[in-house]
C-alpha cells in the first residue's frame, strides 16, 4: 500500500497567489514520485480555488451539522460539493487553543463517517503525560471517546493519526522504536474496540516534525502507514524530499 503523505498547512500562507504557488511547486515536481498519495490540506478559503482532479484535498476540521445557524462554520455536506476527499479531525492545536473536546470530535468523526469524506482522526498525548507514563492512558481515553458509536463498516475507512503533542512543531525527533510500540497500542485497541479486520483496514500514521530525514524511519522502523506534516508541508524543497524519500 501506498503511504499516505498529508500535508497540513495550517493557517498558512496568507495570499491565495503564495497558495498556488506553494500546491504548483509541490504537485508539478511531484508528478514523477506515484509511490505515495498526497493529501493536501489548505485552510478553507483557499479549498475551492486549488481543488483539482489530479491532487487528493483535505480540510482542516468541519462543523458536526450540516447546516443552520451555525456562523464561522462549514459543513461535511459543503466540502463534500467542493469535492474534498478528507477532514483532519482533533488536531492538537484545535483540543488545545480552540478547547476541542473529545465528545464534540466525535459529533463530528459520526458526521463525516456518514458522509463520503475520510476522517484523518489526530490522538497525541501532551509532554506532561508522557513523563508521567499515561501516554497509553491518555491514548486509550481519547480514542474510547472520539470512536464512540462509530460502527465497524464504517470504521474502517479511518485514517488515525498519532501525533504526540510535544513533537508537533518542535523540530523534536521522537525515537521509531517508541512509537511504533505506539503503534501497536493503537492496533490492539481498534481490535478490542472492532475487530482484527477493522484494525487491519484503519491506516495508523504519524505526525510530529516529519521532515525528509526521519521519514523514511517512520514509515519502516515504526511501520506507519503514512505522516502528517506541518511545517514542513510549507516548504515546496523540503517536502518533495520528504516524498522522495518516503
Ligand atoms: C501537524 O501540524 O500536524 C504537524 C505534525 O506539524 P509539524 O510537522 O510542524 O510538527
Amino acid at each position: 500500500m501506498k503511504p499516505l503523505i498529508i500535508a497540513n498547512w495550517k493557517c498558512n500562507p496568507t495570499t491565495l497567489n503564495e497558495a498556488k504557488e506553494l500546491l504548483n511547486s509541490v504537485v508539478e515536481r511531484a508528478k514523477d514520485f506515484n509511490n505515495v498519495e498526497i493529501v493536501i490540506c489548505p485552510p478553507f478559503v483557499f479549498l475551492s480555488s486549488l481543488i483539482n482532479d489530479s491532487t487528493a484535498f483535505g480540510a482542516q476540521n468541519c462543523y458536526s451539522e450540516d447546516k443552520g445557524a451555525f456562523t464561522g462554520e462549514v459543513s461535511a455536506l459543503m466540502l463534500e460539493d467542493l469535492g474534498c476527499k478528507y477532514v483532519i479531525l482533533g488536531h492538537s492545536e484545535r483540543r488545545n487553543i480552540f478547547k476541542e473536546t473529545n465528545q464534540e470530535i466525535n459529533l463530528k468523526l459520526k458526521k463525516i463517517l456518514d458522509s463520503s469524506l475520510i476522517p484523518i482522526l489526530c490522538i497525541g498525548e501532551n509532554r506532561e503525560d508522557r513523563e508521567e507514563g499515561k501516554t497509553f492512558e491518555i491514548l486509550g481515553e481519547q480514542l474510547e471517546a472520539c470512536l464512540n458509536g462509530a460502527s465497524k463498516e464504517k470504521a474502517k475507512k479511518i485514517v488515525l493519526a498519532y501525533e504526540p503533542v510535544w513533537a508537533i512543531g518542535t523540530g523534536k525527533f521522537a525515537e521509531p522504536s517508541k512509537i511504533e510500540e505506539v503503534r501497536v497500542f493503537i492496533k490492539e485497541f481498534l481490535s478490542k474496540k472492532f475487530d482484527e479486520d477493522v484494525s487491519n483496514e484503519i491506516k495508523i500514521i504519524y505526525g510530529g516534525s516529519v521532515d525528509s530525514k526521519n521519514v523514511h524511519s517512520y514509515l519502516t522502523e515504526s511501520n506507519m502507514s503514512g505522516v502528517l506534516v506541518g511545517g514542513a508541508s510549507l516548504k515546496a524543497n523540503e517536502f518533495l524530499e520528504i516524498i522522495k524519500s518516503a
